[in-house]
């Protein structure tokens, strides 16, 4: 048999998000659905990275696919802020050289993550905001639409429900739909991108972790690519994304036991959520303190992994 050399490594690990999904409450419709668009988006993925491109371009490829699926609280069918809003928050990194580039509040970009891409090929800053960031968009050719676009009814209904409840209360069956990607291409690089609509009912400018380099996204080739989900001031206070990578560098740790020490760590805050990893090797791993998380992996030369519940592998 042929030992599969370095270069011929490549994996893509996505999530769309981590929550209170059981067999018991999920409808079978919904779930179908969901792991439909999982599916597509590790196709879309993996077709660059077998094709020999960048883990850049595949993480974003994964998580555009998820932006365009309604069923995923980023691009089209996000949560809606306190005032009806939808303000988006995305980040990609490239881990080589740690590029990165990130939008936050934005309104009019169909896909966030085009836009983060934009930050970071095209200026020379990494996080741009709100109306801003809007404008540097159209400035890039990043696609525009009307901010109807992103509506759905089912967020309209949630945010109805999270208004009963009342500034900083999760709904119990709460899901958080943010979706995200990391992927090891086959030059080595690594790459991790991560898109959202926040929380139902964020008020004031709320910015969550999801478009903060370090907390709810992360790249280093020296060491992997993490990309997480989950209440994301918990995340952000735990440096997250940049916490596990650390870990993998300068303590050597394994991606898995990385991953769940630093989510065993934000659970001691009170975090909720999950992480996708990919080390530098191109090891996957996935670690969440919910009851399911939407996820799926891909590497070469293996069967696709779709899972939803706690239970499955
Ligand atoms: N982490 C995201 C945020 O706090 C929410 C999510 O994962 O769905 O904005």
């Amino acid at each position: 048999m042929t030992q599969a050399t370095p270069a011929d490594i490549w994996t893509l690990v996505i999530h769309g998000g981590a929550g209170a999904m059981t067999r018991a409450t999920k409808s079978p419709a919904r779930e179908l659905a969901a792991r439909t668009a999982l599916s597509k988006a590790l196709d879309a993925g993996g077709r660059i990275l077998s094709g020999g491109g960048s883990a850049v371009d595949a993480v974003q490829a994964a998580v555009q696919v998820l932006e365009d699926d309604s069923h995923f609280n980023a691009g089209r069918g996000s949560v809606f802020t306190h005032d009806g809003q939808i303000e988006l928050d995305a980040a990609i990194m490239d881990g080589n050289g740690r590029r990165a580039g990130a939008v936050a509040a934005i309104m009019r970009s169909r896909n966030p993550i085009a836009a983060a891409r934009a930050v970071m090929d095209h200026s020379p800053h990494v996080l741009l905001s709100g109306t801003g960031a809007d404008a540097f968009a159209v400035s890039h050719d990043v696609q525009q639409v009307d901010p109807a676009y992103f509506h759905t009814d089912h967020r309209w209904a949630q945010l109805e429900r999270a208004r009963e409840l009342g500034d900083g209360h999760f709904d119990a069956d709460v899901k958080f739909g943010t979706v995200g990607a990391v992927a090891r291409d086959s030059a080595g690089h690594v790459a991790a991108g991560t898109s959202t609509g926040g929380l139902t009912g964020k008020r004031w400018g709320r910015i969550g972790d999801s478009p903060l380099i370090g907390a709810g996204t992360y790249a280093d080739d020296r060491a992997g690519a993490v990309s997480a989900t989950g209440s994301g001031e918990f995340y952000i206070r735990e440096g997250v994304a940049h916490e596990i990578c650390s870990r993998i560098r300068l303590l050597r740790e394994a991606v898995q036991s990385a991953a769940d020490h630093v989510q065993a760590e934000t659970l001691e805050l009170g975090g909720v959520g999950g992480v996708i990893v990919v080390g530098a090797d191109g090891t996957p791993a996935w670690s969440f303190n919910t009851p399911g998380m939407y996820r799926a992996v891909l590497r070469n030369g293996q069967d696709p992994v779709v899972a939803v519940f706690g239970d499955e592998p």
